[in-house]
């Protein structure tokens, strides 16, 4: 870790145990905290300063199967026949335990991933909600007492745990996406083995160590770092896991899938999106405006569901291109550690290299650039991964610009005729995580909640979530769902049980 980035936030200086740079990092296993068997490591950039920093071990392929064994033994040693009470007790200890640290995990996130305080200081209180809710949850479960058809037999349902766990989590949101996995997981009474992003690994193993002080008995939670290529892969395929709940890109969703079906293993997938944010000409367009901005420009354009293409009805288009230009170059573009800052960097220069290429590519396939277009640059922009906000017009639904997931500041603008014509375009996508409809037409927003085809609709807004309701979309999205009163289910079997009272057997 460089020294200079210590100094040169003095509003927010690196101090502290959880951001000590120069903090030693381990990984999870069987109730130890462990270096990669190898003792291979990997550091962390900034994405504002481009500077490496911090020590990350790197599982092996050992470190990887004592790993998931250690959670075999856990789950068939006890773990899953604990009442729910005691897990719920165990998550709720870990809730007040983490109670101090949102300020500084939220630095610590921007240090790996360069988003800007607001888009990270959630993480800690929400990762809290997810556990008080997954603790309620699994109080709160029951099974069936079925009206059995056949006489004099008692017939019923219970919900039980699936076994070994395997939580996959990507960097642009590493703890949320962590909680909402692994404390449904575990309330369910599954035991689990976590492999964070490598990008923003330390928030999840800073995570470890509070488990072990909440009291998880040794295996339950695991935690192995490294490359999804060689650590994720070993996970994946290994005979003693269960079930894989995987949130990434929609590509290695699929070789995840195909592995797991090899096995009859389960997953849940949370992958890509390509979302249509569309503007009616009966909405409030200055609240629309804001609402497509907030849909694309939002952690610089790195989630999953971005409103990536944007739907404008034809006859306002003109209008709104206008203020939509003016309004983008007003953003303010910096670090990510400067509350005025609106857009901070992308996250790795891998993310970098891949924004600018689809720009490439937009502007060969004869794009219009409306605004931004390319690398930012600049005063107090230093040598970090700036995208400038970008927004095409003059494409069509089919340009590669709307039709890949590009994961960052870049936006195109799809101009409509009418409602028919809007749900054509919007659900034309192998996508389908989210929409946003821009209207003061109640009727004709609640036809368009209806028509389109993807698991999330904002009318009037665009990126709310919260706990109590579902996440996840259709197509190559994934299928999967998080969260919501559902949020136990893809972490439990259902299992019939009769009880014979006397009927007469066959032989
Ligand atoms: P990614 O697929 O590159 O990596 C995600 C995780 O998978 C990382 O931990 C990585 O190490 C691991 N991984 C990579 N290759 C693997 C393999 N072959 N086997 C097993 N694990 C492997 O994705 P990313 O770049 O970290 O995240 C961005 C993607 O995540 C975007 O596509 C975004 O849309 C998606 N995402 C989806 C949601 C959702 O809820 N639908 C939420 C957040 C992000």
């Amino acid at each position: 870790m460089t020294a200079s980035i210590k100094a040169e936030h003095v509003s927010n200086p690196w101090q502290g145990e959880i951001l000590n740079p120069d903090r030693t990092y381990r990984m999870l296993i069987d109730g130890q905290f462990v270096e990669g068997g190898a003792g291979e490591t990997l550091s962390c950039e900034y994405p504002y300063t481009g500077e490496t920093w911090g020590s990350f071990p790197v599982a092996t392929h050992e470190d990887v199967d004592r790993a998931v064994r250690a959670a075999r033994r856990a789950y068939d040693e006890g773990w899953s026949s604990t009442s729910a009470s005691y897990r719920a007790s165990l998550l709720r200890k870990l809730s007040d335990l983490i109670d101090g640290d949102a300020k500084d995990i939220s630095l610590l996130e921007i240090h790996q991933n360069g988003k800007v305080l607001s888009e990270t200081s959630w993480e800690v209180p929400y990762t809290q909600m997810v556990a008080h809710y997954s603790a309620g949850l699994i109080e709160a479960d029951y099974g069936h007492t079925v009206n059995s058809m056949i006489p004099d037999v008692v017939a019923y349902t219970v919900r039980e745990p699936l076994g070994v766990v395997v939580a996959i989590t990507p960097w642009n949101g590493p703890l949320g996406s962590l909680a909402q996995k692994l404390f449904p997981a575990l309330a369910a009474g599954n035991t689990v083995v976590v492999k964070p992003s490598e990008v923003t690994p330390a928030e999840t193993l800073w995570l470890g160590e509070k488990i072990m002080e909440a009291g998880f008995p040794a295996g339950v939670v695991n935690i192995v770092n490294g490359p999804g290529i060689t650590v994720g892969r070993a996970l994946v395929a290994h005979p003693l896991v269960d079930h894989v709940t995987f949130t990434g890109g929609t590509a290695t969703g699929l070789e995840i899938a195909q592995i797991c079906a090899g096995r009859a293993a389960t997953y849940t997938l949370e992958l890509g999106g390509k979302s249509p944010n569309i503007v009616f000409d009966s909405a409030d367009l200055d609240r629309a405006v804001s609402g497509v901005m907030t849909g694309i420009f939002s952690a610089s354009g790195q989630s999953c569901a971005a409103g990536s293409r944007i739907l404008i009805q034809e006859s306002i288009s003109d209008e709104f291109f206008d203020t939509l230009a003016t309004r983008i170059n007003a953003l303010r573009l910096g670090d990510p550690l400067d509350p005025a800052t609106q857009i901070s960097p992308v996250a790795s220069r891998a993310q970098l290299a891949k924004v600018l290429s689809y720009i490439e590519i937009a502007q060969k396939e004869g794009a219009t650039t409306l605004v931004g277009g390319g690398r930012a640059t600049g005063p107090g922009l230093g040598d970090g991964f700036f995208v400038k906000p970008t927004i095409f017009t003059n494409v069509t639904n089919d340009s590669t610009v709307s039709r890949d997931e590009i994961f960052g500041p870049v936006g195109a603008v799809i101009r409509f005729k009418d409602e028919d014509d809007a749900v054509r375009i919007a659900n034309d996508t192998r996508f389908g995580l989210a929409a946003g409809v821009w209207t003061e037409n109640i009727a004709l927003a609640h036809r368009m909640t209806r028509r389109l085809h993807t698991g999330i609709v904002w009318v009037n807004n665009y990126r709310l979530g919260e706990l109590v309701m579902p996440w996840g979309g259709y197509g190559m999205t994934g299928g999967g769902r998080e969260m919501g009163v559902e949020a136990l289910r893809p972490y439990q079997g259902t299992k019939a049980i009769y009880i014979d009272l006397g009927n007469p057997l066959p032989f």
